[in-house]
């Protein structure tokens, strides 16, 4: 049989996790696309959003004839919520150390500092454990070198700041926007309309800091707990202030909030103004400022605040 030529043979190493407008998911050296981090060589880390879902990508890059890099399947993916907990270990991974590492994380990501004649470079898998406990890893391995894990180190606080701006600009809209559009408004009220905002926004708030809080008390690692001190001044789950809390968990109790649930409570609470939330409301909402006072409401229920 003669064997035919398939056009489309070169482009099924490509992998696709283009934004949902964007067709294309392939850029030029100078023209790299908002939420990209060039690592060096061809490896970028890349906060995408996709299918209502926000993830963010290490992953090496090809170029196709035109000079213009694609993404490959050689690349690790992580839900914001493992990316959190990655950064929150970043500084204890040390490529410079001349000893072999692995750390598991989230028992779901293995990061392992290997030696390959002499320098160190930093393997990501992601795997899954099975029922016998044994590990199934999941195709599609980063190989950083270390120039491109000291850029990594340096940039991890912009790829956070994309994922909050692409889970509160995107992900958190989208869902306001199909869950209001699910339900018909039973009764239209005509309200002044800045004073619907509101309520609209501090019911938002107030969510937001309860989800928060909950989320913070889901993550909160504490020693004492850990080590079943008696002593309560062992437990940081008692003595830690509510400001330290959302510096050192804030970010990955975020990435932890069930945000489907969190938007079903909020058109629950607010069915009899659904009619003001369409598209127009809602894209020009300030969703980070929303979350900035909903840490700040959090910070100010601490019940040992002494101001
Ligand atoms: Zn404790």
């Amino acid at each position: 049989m003669k064997r035919m030529f398939n056009p489309n043979n070169g482009s099924n190493k490509r992998v696709c996790f283009s934004e949902d407008t964007k067709p294309d998911s392939s850029f030029s050296d100078d023209s790299i696309p908002p939420h990209h981090f060039h690592l060096g060589q061809d490896v970028y880390a890349a906060v995408t959003y996709f299918a209502t879902m926000v993830q963010v990508h290490l992953r090496l890059y090809k170029r196709d004839g035109n000079n213009r890099l694609f993404p490959t399947k050689r690349g690790v993916c992580f839900s914001p919520m493992l990316w959190q907990s990655f950064v929150n270990q970043i500084e204890q991974i040390n490529s410079s150390s001349s000893v072999e590492e692995t750390i598991l994380i989230k028992d779901s990501l293995m990061i392992s500092t290997v030696f390959i004649e002499n320098i160190p470079n930093i393997i990501f898998q992601r795997y899954f454990k099975k029922k016998d406990y044994s590990k199934k890893f999941v195709p599609g391995t980063c190989v950083l070198s270390e120039n491109n894990w000291l850029e990594l180190q340096r940039v991890h606080k912009n790829i956070t700041e994309s994922v909050m701006r692409l889970t509160f600009d995107r992900m958190l809209r989208n869902l306001l926007l199909s869950e209001a559009s699910k339900i018909m408004p039973s009764a239209v009220v005509n309200t002044n309309a800045s004073e619907v905002e509101l309520v609209l926004t501090t019911s938002l708030i107030k969510l937001l800091c309860d989800y928060l809080g909950n989320s913070i008390a889901d993550v909160f690692d504490c020693y004492g707990c850990a080590q079943q001190y008696s002593n309560q001044l062992g437990h940081e789950c008692i003595t830690m202030d509510y400001e330290t809390r959302i510096r050192f968990y804030g970010d990955l109790a975020l990435f932890t909030i069930d945000f489907e649930q969190l938007i079903k409570d909020f058109i629950q609470r607010n069915i009899q103004m659904l009619n003001y939330l369409n598209s127009t409301f809602v894209n020009k909402w300030d969703m980070l400022s929303i979350f900035d006072n909903a840490k700040k409401m959090y910070i100010a229920s601490d019940p040992n605040r002494l101001y």
